[in-house]
């Protein structure tokens, strides 16, 4: 008898006796889950409506502190399946850094996006030519809305899974659920209902290395016979980042096709997704906070700018422009000193490969961030590679050297590298870093509404100051002050410092006169 079966199983019912590996089982049983293959096949429209909620963990007061609220938004959206286009119309309304609503929406295709509306305070050249305003997505962009918008669709997600079972591989259980991977996700199941619980990626932060990023489904309600996540919870290495509540999802309702169109000369000109080195995390979470600047490199709008620059602001002083974030580099006799570590570590890359061009036998011996938020500091690694001394304000040290600690083996910038040889040096009120020719830096701590343990950087020789996100030199100032500005003015004074100039992590340089001026007022 065993000899028949064999023999049947070696020729025609091959396919049929095959057991279904562990992984095939469990997408099989989530899409029966689920409502079962014909009907998610069935699904050719997705109209939906909601709410979210987002928080961002590295614009926090406190290093390592509480996530800072971000914005609460309704979002009211289609999908159609055969051309695979989706539509989001946003209403945000941001808490932070400054209250203010952005409507605009994304428009995704398989081969474009496209933005229309203001989404942001760092708009890109096209979206500020155009009116009204809208321009099309970066290729990093829309390769991270297309992998949001699979991650979201449970149902597509596990009918393509179980249609391309040779790319669904084992994965090592999360918690105690079973799970898979497929196409770059790690796919949890509920070993109670067999539904599908959390779709994982393997992102890298610019804080954190390597961090886990997960949607986690809950409150299944069905839908035309078809079960569907109501809710969502996104998670950074556990800790919850967004919430979104779906009000209303139809299926296979009409939908008008025409707002899925992206103007023909939009497209011709529109990025193709990225494919490689995607920097998901800080285009998801920028945008979190209504800042993202929507260009395929992350430092620069590079419809706008020719790339970062060294510009010499004062004798031996340079500061990085060209980009959304800046760094000031102080040259002394024999190394250098640079304040903020912006973006990514291809920033900082770019800045050790000028500086060494530039600077040739000065390596970058001491690295000041001026506080610990994701945009001024996410290119500390490759800043430290040199083998510098981290110094950060007080309160934020014990905050660095874990994330120093953190394996980083994802950065797409830099080889994985230990960093406990680097010192960090945590400055309670101030700091003098000297050369044997006397040149001085100095860093204060400074009482601000921004970040606790803030740092202004001081080059007596130059009468420079510089700042950070509390003011932004070169642009006109505002009518009326505001504490972030008094703080400079009241840190200058405890000191007794009398800067000419300051130059600021955003912006350029600018008079220190029209700052006391304004202040006084
Ligand atoms: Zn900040």
């Amino acid at each position: 008898m065993k000899q028949v079966l064999l023999a049947l199983c070696s020729s025609v019912l091959l396919v049929s006796c095959a057991t279904p590996s562990r992984e095939q089982s469990l997408v099989s049983r989530a899409v029966d889950a689920m409502g079962g293959a014909e009907r998610l096949a069935g699904i050719k429209t997705i109209a939906f409506k909601g709410t979210a909620k987002y928080w961002e963990p590295e614009q926090s007061d406190v290093p390592g502190g509480e996530a800072r609220f971000a914005n609460e938004s309704n979002f009211s959206g289609i999908i159609d399946g055969a051309t695979r286009a989706s539509r989001i119309d946003w209403v945000r309304n941001f808490a932070y850094p400054a209250p203010r609503t952005f409507n605009f929406s994304e428009v995704t295709t398989p081969e474009a996006g496209y933005v229309i509306g203001v989404d942001s305070n760092g708009r890109n050249a096209q979206n500020l030519k155009s009116s009204p305003p809208a321009h099309a997505m970066s290729g990093l962009r829309l390769a991270t809305a297309q992998r949001e918008l699979r991650r979201g669709g449970s149902g597509a997600l596990m009918l393509a899974m179980q249609r391309n079972p040779e790319r669904v591989q084992p994965a090592s259980d999360i918690g105690s659920q079973p799970a898979v991977s497929f196409d770059g996700f790690i796919v949890a199941f509920d070993p109670a209902t067999g539904l599908p619980s959390r779709v994982r990626s393997l992102d890298y932060d610019n804080i954190w290395g390597d961090v886990n990023y997960d949607v986690v489904y809950s409150d299944w309600r069905d839908v035309g016979g078809v079960k569907v996540p109501m809710s969502r919870k996104y998670e950074l290495n556990g800790k919850t980042v967004t919430e979104v509540a779906f009000t209303d999802l139809q299926f296979n309702a009409p939908i008008d096709t025409s707002r899925l169109q992206i103007p023909a000369e939009v497209r011709a000109g529109a990025p193709k997704p990225a494919v490689r080195n995607v920097p998901y995390q800080w285009v998801i979470r920028r945008q979190f906070i209504g800042v993202y600047m929507d260009s395929d490199n992350a430092s620069y709008d590079t419809q706008a700018s020719q790339g970062l620059r060294l510009q010499e602001v004062a004798p031996g002083v340079h500061q990085v422009q060209g980009g959304t974030h800046n760094s000031l580099v102080v040259e002394m006799s024999d190394h250098l000193i640079v304040m903020d570590a912006p973006v990514t570590d291809a920033q900082s890359m770019w800045l050790v490969g000028a500086t060494r061009a530039q600077f040739p036998g000065k390596p970058i011996r001491w690295v000041v961030l001026t506080h610990h938020h994701m945009d001024h500091a996410g290119g500390v690694r490759g800043l430290l590679a040199e083998g510098g001394t981290l110094v950060v304000g007080q309160g934020a040290g014990a905050h660095f050297r874990r994330v120093l600690e953190a394996p980083m083996t994802r950065n797409p910038d830099l080889p994985a590298r230990s960093f406990h040889m680097n010192p960090i040096l945590e400055v309670p009120e101030s700091h003098v870093m000297s050369d044997s020719a006397g040149r001085q830096v100095i860093v204060y701590v400074m009482d601000n509404p921004h970040a606790k343990g803030m740092l202004m950087g001081w080059v007596p020789h130059a009468r420079l100051g510089y700042v950070t996100d509390i003011w932004t030199p070169g642009p006109p100032l505002p009518a009326k002050p505001n504490p972030g500005l008094a703080s400079v003015v009241n840190t200058v004074k405890r000191a007794g410092l009398q800067p000419e100039r300051f130059a600021g992590g955003h912006g350029s340089t600018a008079d220190y006169q029209s700052l006391v001026k304004l202040v006084g007022q």
